[in-house]
């Protein structure tokens, strides 16, 4: 294991196993290990942006992507009643994992505001 990559830089680099649902070559995307919903699954770019405080100007296309993703999963998982898009940004937010992440979640009723 190479000192400081992360956890999610592992499983781009498949040193540990993940339940991918979907990849292509600028991104990844699969089941929290630590579900909070009946779906919730986990989206990042294979490049290592530490989180959304951290996105730059030339990021724009590559975030995008990463949204059409999340929608196109979405439909797929037949989240046809909504879902929540999360990303937690630093260390206010609760951010456990230093590289940038989207969490698709749905399946139930979620209420608001967040915790
Ligand atoms: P954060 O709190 O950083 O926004 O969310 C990190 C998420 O990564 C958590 O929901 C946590 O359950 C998930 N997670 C942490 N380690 C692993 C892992 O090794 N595999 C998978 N699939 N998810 C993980």
């Amino acid at each position: 294991m190479m000192a400081g990559k992360t956890i999610f830089k592992r499983i781009i680099d498949k040193e540990i196993p993940a339940k991918i649902v979907y990849e292509d070559d600028r991104c990844l995307a699969f089941e929290d290990i630590h579900p909070t919903a009946p779906t919730h699954i986990l989206v990042i770019p294979k490049k290592e942006i530490v989180s959304v405080a951290e996105i730059e100007e030339s990021d724009a296309a590559l975030i995008g992507h990463l949204f059409v993703v999340i929608r196109k999963i979405a439909e797929q998982m037949g989240l046809d009643r909504g879902y929540r898009v999360v990303a937690n940004s630093g260390p206010d937010s609760g951010q456990e994992v230093p590289h940038l992440h989207f969490h698709l979640i749905g399946g139930r009723k979620m209420t608001w505001p967040p915790g």
